[in-house]
């Protein structure tokens, strides 16, 4: 069953009617560009063939409800909620993304009408795929066009970003819900989170009998302490004793004179250098996706693991594994994405081999007594878009 008819069918069932319409939006993997977001840097995502899709129908009163599919996210969410219900300290749990999505529009002034809605996705949610910008856009599209408004794309990533930050409480950067509005299949989205400028730059691995795999490592470490806010402070004072605004307006040799000079700690100068290096690797690969070429990709993805394993701090030993089998059953480049900590490393590798990369991985999780990861293939694909 395809996802339009399996979220038109749960709908039909919960409402008791046909949705209006069905909207989808996709998860995303960054090709490289990490923890550079927040440092008003540069990163470089791709949209995936795994999505969240929503089906919506207009309401005749104002209430607002949501049902997902999903394991253990099923179920009304309580009665309707109504436009007062909604909003930061109001909505909890799974549907802040979407009853987010509504007060952030409304709270701009959209005229957003009541609706009931079905949530239906075959994008595992928490694996670093930014399933929560895929809610968020399919939601935000849905509900624009039930406004009878037509989506500027940047505005509805923005309103994604902030239904995220003030209603569910998580301190995003932009990029995800850059990517899954505005990805594009056979290419990479270059993204300056300072001006939001954005270019799509051709990335067709398939034309390349190319693919990529998601390593899936399936853990998520909890770490004592708050490592990403940690992370974060390190990167404002590193800023701040080289007195620029953020690390994206420093090079690599500032960085290492403020460094001789005994003005930055180890730590702290370890932490600004994975940044100011991982900006330049973006900016490479970048350059080189631009002339069609995609032999960089391997070197720089390499070199940000590495960066972000010892410099940044922020890997793990299962990422590390999936990231070392990988390569050494051949895929082309591998690093872990996303956050860190756990969560999922992405490789790039021929397609004849993509089972054997894929089989080494799992053997090598085995031989270290980690739990079996998940891993597919992902294909670079468009942006949300309405389905029905
Ligand atoms: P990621 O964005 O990497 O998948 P997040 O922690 O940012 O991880 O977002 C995951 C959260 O998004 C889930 O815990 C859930 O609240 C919400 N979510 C994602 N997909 C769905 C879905 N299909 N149904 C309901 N909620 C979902
Ligand atoms: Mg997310």
């Amino acid at each position: 069953m395809t996802l339009l008819d399996a979220v038109t069918a749960a709908f039909v069932e919960r409402a008791g009617r046909r949705p209006d319409g069905v909207w989808r939006a996709p998860g995303r993997v960054n090709l490289i560009g990490e923890h550079t977001d927040y440092n008003d840097g540069f990163v470089l995502p791709v949209a995936i063939n795994r999505s969240v899709v929503v089906a919506a129908a207009r309401r005749a009163d104002d209430g607002f409800r949501c049902w997902s599919s999903r394991n253990g996210a099923g179920g009304c969410v309580g009665p309707v909620r109504r436009p007062s219900d909604i909003g930061p300290g109001r909505s909890t749990g799974w549907s802040a993304y979407a009853e987010g999505m509504a007060w952030v529009l409304r709270d701009q002034g959209l005229a957003v009408p009541g609706v009931d809605l079905m949530v239906h996705a075959d994008l595992p949610a928490g694996a670093g795929l930014s399933s929560s910008a895929a809610l968020e856009a399919a939601v935000g599209l849905a509900l624009t066009e039930l406004a009878g408004a037509s989506a500027d794309r940047v505005a509805l990533a923005l309103a994604g970003q902030r239904a995220e930050n003030e209603v569910v409480g998580m301190p995003c950067g932009i990029m995800d819900q850059m990517a899954v509005l505005l990805g594009r299949a056979g290419h990479a989205l270059f993204l300056d989170t300072r001006s939001q400028h954005t270019e799509l730059v051709p990335f067709d691995p398939a034309a390349l009998g190319l693919t990529l795999l998601v390593l899936d490592t399936r853990v998520k470490h909890t770490l004592a302490g708050s490592p990403y806010a940690e992370r974060r402070r390190a990167c404002e004072r590193a800023a701040e004793v080289l007195g620029v605004a953020a690390l994206r307006d420093v090079t690599l040799a500032e960085l290492e004179a403020a460094a001789a000079a005994g003005r930055l700690d180890e730590v702290t100068f370890r932490r600004a250098r994975h940044v100011v290096t991982e900006n330049d690797r973006v900016l490479d690969v970048v350059a080189a996706l631009r002339a069609g070429d995609l032999e960089p990709v391997g070197p720089a993805m390499a070199a940000s693991h590495r960066s972000l394993r010892d410099d940044y701090e922020v890997s793990c030993a299962e990422l590390d594994v999936a990231v070392e089998s990988a390569v050494g059953a051949g895929a082309v480049a591998a690093r872990m994405t996303g956050g860190g900590f756990g969560g999922s490393a992405l490789a790039l590798v021929p397609v004849a081999g993509a089972d054997t990369v894929a089989s080494a991985v799992a053997d090598a999780f085995a031989a270290n007594g980690f739990a079996p990861p998940a891993v597919f293939a992902v294909a670079v694909s468009d942006g949300a878009t309405r389905l029905a």
